[in-house]
């Protein structure tokens, strides 16, 4: 880019779309900036007429006026990544928060921008780059701590082609800005490297090369793991009605899953989660590591009070630093609650582009850009041969709860598993509210096979148990109808074994301190358990006889899930329902 300022004139505004008549060239995707006296609001080029560009302004847009002036600054909307992402609080355009309200108190005014990453704070950097090795973008220059894990500091991004190492810094404390390498392209130009780059936001990037998800996400959810289960580097939606858990449950994944680094974008959902999430999780343990939560977790945050169109981008953010992370050979989860949110923002966009509308008036490339955001997700083998995954998880939450809509159908269409919560669970506080009998995961076989190491014939077992609570919810509700008394003995027992089987092994208290969070080696333990339950034939004389056997050892399952694993008292329960069964 040239020096010289591109400069525009606003010369209509729709909400916060602007045309702007500009008379350099500028591209699609550029990031221009509003001026409205000292203020400078940020929008983003999506669409090129001519020499009339329409512009989409990320923040509140009262002042505008016919005839104010737009700067364009040549780069594409970008993230900045370097180390010191995690533990931080954005929105989606990486203002971290925390610093935001230091500055300018409670409410967050339009046109601040301040820097993503601390400027000051010093980070210890070891080389691992040698002077004439020859690299390229996402190479290793070196390392820093970044809490427990090791950030690489990469070759930028930006760089295209081979490079020399010409200079790399001793082993030191220095800040992010501080030059820590210089490489040297094929054409004898020098560049200066230091500890951040920038990743464009909206196109995917990765080096290396996408491989097959082979390992399982665990959750601790036991629907989820057993019935429903996900894998590192594949891709999961929950829809649901309005409070049927699906907040609940995003917040529990980001708790406990199984992954190095969790990203959390909060995308248009009420205010006061996010302030729940900030409180709750710098005190909160991870069980995998006993850290606390906050330090493998970024947020990115759009609470309903900011713009709609900054939904879009905090959606986009979110997942640039899965993928920053993800290069370094971690297993990154990127959680967005909702992408309802989301889509009505591209909507609401599409409205005042005036283009052609699809289904329920979103616009025809809905499904298409839902199906780009879940693709960024996947395995990289990188070039060094680490194993890195983004794993993403989408809330979904369509009006009324109908899944027929267009953001459920197109999400149904690309995701690995479908955990759909229903109404008719959450209101009879079956929690999680997941529905056995519409969920689905594609996964099922794979994770099959790696749980078959442990426990053999899992997937089996698996298919089983998702057979009887089927033919139990039949027999139900064909019990309604005819009585307990008209049906026979042999159905009653099927119905009751797959009431059992939701009671005490589905549902999970998430407020009890051992129930919420079951970690795998006790789910292969339970389940192995339920399934000698579910082969044994019984033979009782009454239907009574039969209720209460199986109510008994429903709740005495339910109990041991409240015992700590593995201590004397779990044994002592655990054996005694073992007796309960062979008796
Ligand atoms: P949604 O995001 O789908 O609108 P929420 O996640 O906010 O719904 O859940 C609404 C309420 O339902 C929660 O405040 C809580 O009282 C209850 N709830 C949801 N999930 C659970 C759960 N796993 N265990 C107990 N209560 C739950
Ligand atoms: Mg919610």
């Amino acid at each position: 880019m040239s020096d010289e300022k591109r400069i525009g004139t606003v010369e209509g505004a729709f909400g916060n779309l602007l045309h702007v008549k500009f008379s350099t060239p500028i591209k699609q995707g550029e990031v221009a900036m509003v001026r409205l006296d000292e203020l400078r609001l940020k929008a983003e080029v999506i669409e090129i007429n001519g020499d009339t560009a329409k512009i989409q302004v990320y923040e509140d847009t009262h002042g505008i006026s016919l005839g104010t002036e737009v700067e364009f600054l040549g780069d594409l909307l970008e993230a900045e990544l370097g180390p010191g992402l995690l533990s931080s609080i954005f929105d989606g355009l990486q203002n971290p928060l925390e610093d935001v309200a230091e500055k300018a108190g409670f409410f967050l005014p339009r046109g601040l921008y301040l820097q993503p990453l601390d400027r000051q704070k010093k980070w210890d950097f070891v080389p691992i780059a040698k002077v004439g090795d020859e690299l390229q973008r996402g190479d290793t220059l070196g390392t820093t701590q970044e809490m427990r894990f090791t950030h690489q500091i990469m070759v930028p991004f930006s760089l295209y082609g081979r490079y020399q190492v010409e200079w790399v810094q001793s082993a030191g404390s220095y800040t992010i800005d501080q030059v820590v390498a210089r490489l040297r392209d094929q054409s004898g130009e020098l560049h200066e490297i230091t500890m951040v780059q920038k990743w464009p936001v909206k196109i995917p990037l990765s080096e290396g090369v996408k491989v097959k998800p082979e390992k399982m996400m665990d959750t601790g959810l036991r629907i989820i793991d057993t019935q429903f289960p996900v894998m590192k580097g594949g891709t999961f939606c929950s829809p649901g009605p309005f409070g049927a858990g699906k907040t609940v449950m995003q917040h529990h994944l980001a708790k406990y899953s199984s992954v190095d680094v969790v990203i959390v974008v909060a995308c248009g959902e009420r205010a006061g989660e996010v302030v729940e999430v900030l409180r709750e999780f710098p005190h909160l343990i991870d069980p995998h590591t006993g850290d606390t939560l906050m330090t493998r977790t970024a947020i990115i945050c759009n609470t309903s009070s900011m713009p709609v169109a900054a939904r879009e981008s905090s959606i986009y953010m979110g997942i640039t630093l899965g993928e920053y992370y993800r290069q370094m050979g971690l297993d990154v989860l990127v959680l967005a609650d909702s992408t309802s949110r989301w889509a009505q923002a591209l909507r609401e966009m599409s409205g005042r582009l005036e283009e052609i509308p699809g289904e329920e008036a979103f616009p025809a490339y809905l499904a298409s850009r839902i199906a780009e955001f879940y693709e960024r997700s996947g395995v990289i083998n990188t070039k060094d041969g680490k194993l890195g995954s983004v794993t993403i998880g989408g809330a979904v939450s369509p009006a009324g709860g109908n899944f027929e809509e267009p953001v459920t159908q197109a999400t149904l269409s690309v995701v690995g598993a479908f955990l759909g919560l229903s109404r008719e669970r959450s209101d009879s506080r079956r929690y999680p509210a997941i529905d056995p009998l519409i969920s689905w995961s594609k996964y099922v076989e794979q994770v099959g096979h790696e749980l078959s190491k442990d426990v053999h014939g899992w997937s089996q077992m698996v298919n089983r148990a998702d057979h009887i609570l089927r033919e139990g919810n039949e027999i139900g509700r064909r019990m309604e109808v005819v009585g307990e008394e008209g049906t026979a003995i042999r159905d009653l027992v099927v119905y009751l074994k797959s009431e059992l089987y939701d009671f005490a092994y589905l549902q999970q208290n998430a407020f009890d301190k051992e129930d919420c969070y079951c970690p795998l080696k006790r789910q292969l333990k339970l389940f192995s358990f339920i399934n000698q339950v579910f082969e044994k034939e019984f033979s009782f004389d009454t239907h009574d006889e039969a209720r209460s056997f199986f109510l008994g050892l429903q709740n005495s399952i339910k109990n041991i899930n409240f015992l700590p694993f593995e201590s004397d008292e779990y044994f002592k329960e655990m054996g005694e329902v073992e007796k309960q069964l062979k008796g």
